[in-house]
């Protein structure tokens, strides 16, 4: 759902119909989730396809590289979904016609491992009995190496540079179009009026 873009906009922050944050073709407010097809809607995926004989990628990964049955995929599937769309869980939301990830649920957390695919390079943060999760795809993963340190973090090393230096731009890419070119604007004029002390700072 994270790769599909199937997130809310936390109360129109984010612009989820840029194409040029999410890339062509990418760019929409209507992308959601169902477990199956049982309403109508533009941009609605379904964790199970229509016909046994044109898989979505998690049955593709399920019956292929696992060997489970079609009814094992969907009786996983359907477990994974019930859990996943709970109001308790506090995942997911009510979106256009299906469900999507409430970005204001998610943590952030430190260590932990990831399995890359040596076929195709695809990144998980989950090990699935060492297959990758990619569609069609027939690599095994490998557990990457941890650095070990801060010191060859990207922006742990940009934060802790002297002097002090942030570049507006990247910090701005999902921020919808209007608030992003203030932001820009007012870093290139070295004069970001109006904003927090915390966001001068940074
Ligand atoms: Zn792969």
């Amino acid at each position: 759902m994270r790769q599909n873009r199937a997130i809310n906009d936390l109360g129109g922050m984010i612009d989820l119909s840029d194409e040029a944050i999410w890339g062509k073709g990418r760019g929409s407010v209507e992308t959601s989730y169902d477990l199956d097809r049982t309403s109508e809607g533009k941009r609605l995926r379904t964790l199970l396809p229509s016909k046994p004989t044109t898989p979505t990628r998690l049955t593709w990964v399920l019956a292929n590289r696992l060997e489970l049955s079609f009814d094992e995929t969907a009786t996983l599937a359907k477990a994974c979904w019930d859990a996943l769309s709970s109001r308790r869980a506090g995942i997911l939301q009510k979106h256009k016609a299906g469900l999507v990830i409430d970005l204001d649920g998610l943590q952030i957390e430190k260590g932990q491992d990831r399995f890359q695919c040596e076929k195709c390079g695809r990144v998980a943060a989950f090990d699935l009995a060492g297959v990758c999760l990619a569609f069609r795809c027939s690599g095994a993963t490998k557990l990457v190496e941890t650095l070990g340190s801060d010191g060859e973090n990207y922006y742990i090393q940009r934060y802790k540079s002297l002097p002090s230096a942030a570049i507006a731009r990247e910090h701005t890419a999902a921020i919808g179009p209007r608030l992003r070119n203030v932001i820009e604007g007012g870093f290139s004029r070295h004069s970001p009026s109006g904003l927090p002390s915390d966001v001068k700072i940074a």
